[in-house]
């Protein structure tokens, strides 16, 4: 039995924030560029709100200005993507992300193919997608998350060419960029989803283990590889004793104990990652677009 690691998110992601801003301190000292996030919010989504909100504390800790455009549910496609249009001709704007999911009457890829690729933060945009895939990832913004399991996965094992890795889910917001990140670094890549023939053997090959499917706790400790690492990308709410509730991963956390060489916990492991990464792309973006070179963070 192996003495599991729990990777410790919260404060990898407070370095990360911490050395965002003192780049973006430098580059107000010397070029006087404040970088500047919007996020824009449509409808009334408590956890959107939520989400959106300490975005903008996050980006305001690290100095960089955070606008906000908050929309009702009702707002028109055309209007939304007017919004789009006049956030991408603003010079104080360097990111814009744009909150999803959006109310059903409106086209959330069309809205994100309309963000300047140059601003797009999220890095959905289809030139981020296409930079990330055909090797030009220096080029691209890369969506948060993924980019976030990455650095951690880095921080624990150095040397990635070769390993085995399982990314658990397809989406084009975590799986399939991890898939791409992984592949980048000369992993053996396989991407597992809900059609996947035998998923506990699948995923037993893994050395490193990437779980987004938004399942709780579907990953039991018998279907990770001993030594494996496991990085949980899953956030899920669960009912907890006393009418409570509790956030769970997509892992089986006490299970993978003992087993995993080490794992991310859900809260605590990825999420805070996120946001550090956003706030390091909107620094990328500011510099980039005034043509600077990118910032070392
Ligand atoms: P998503 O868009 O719902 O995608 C889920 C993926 O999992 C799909 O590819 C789906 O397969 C697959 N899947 C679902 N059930 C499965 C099953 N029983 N067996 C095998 N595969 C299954 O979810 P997402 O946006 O990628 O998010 C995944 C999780 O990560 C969620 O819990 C979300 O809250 C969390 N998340 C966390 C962060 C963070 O900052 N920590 C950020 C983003 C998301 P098919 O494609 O075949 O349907």
């Amino acid at each position: 039995m192996v003495v599991t690691k729990r990777i410790d998110g919260k404060a990898r992601a407070d370095r990360l924030t911490a050395d965002v801003a003192l780049a973006a301190a430098k580059l107000k000292a010397e070029a006087g560029i404040a970088a500047g996030l919007c996020a824009v919010l449509v409808g009334e989504d408590p956890a959107s709100q939520v989400y959106v909100r300490n975005k903008g504390k996050a980006a305001t800790a690290a100095g960089i200005v955070s606008f906000e455009e908050k929309l009702p549910a009702t707002i028109s496609e055309a209007d939304l993507l007017a919004l789009i249009a006049k956030l991408n001709s603003d010079d104080k704007v360097d990111g814009i992300l744009v909150q999803l999911p959006l109310p059903k009457h409106i086209d959330p890829q069309r809205v994100i193919d309309a963000i300047d690729p140059r601003k797009d933060v999220d890095g959905f945009h289809a030139q981020n997608v296409g930079q990330l895939w055909s090797g030009a990832q220096r080029k691209a913004l890369i969506p948060c998350t993924p980019y976030g399991c990455l650095l951690l996965l880095r921080d624990v094992l150095p040397a990635l060419a070769g390993a085995e890795a399982v990314v658990l889910g397809r989406s084009n917001i975590v799986g399939k960029p991890m898939a791409a990140l992984l592949l980048a670094e000369s992993c053996t890549v396989t991407i597992a989803h809900s059609k996947t023939h035998d998923l506990p053997a699948v995923l037993r090959r893994a050395d490193i283990l990437v779980a987004a499917v938004g399942q709780p706790e579907m990953v039991r400790g018998d279907w990770i590889k001993p030594g494996a690492i496991v990085i949980d990308v899953g956030i899920n709410r669960v009912a907890a004793p006393e009418g409570k509730s509790k956030l769970v991963g997509d892992v089986a956390f006490a299970e993978a104990l003992g087993v995993a060489a080490a794992i991310t916990p859900v809260p605590g492991g990825v999420g805070p990652m996120t946001i550090a990464c956003l706030l390091r792309n909107t620094l990328v973006a500011a510099c980039r677009r005034r043509g600077r070179p990118d910032p070392q963070v």
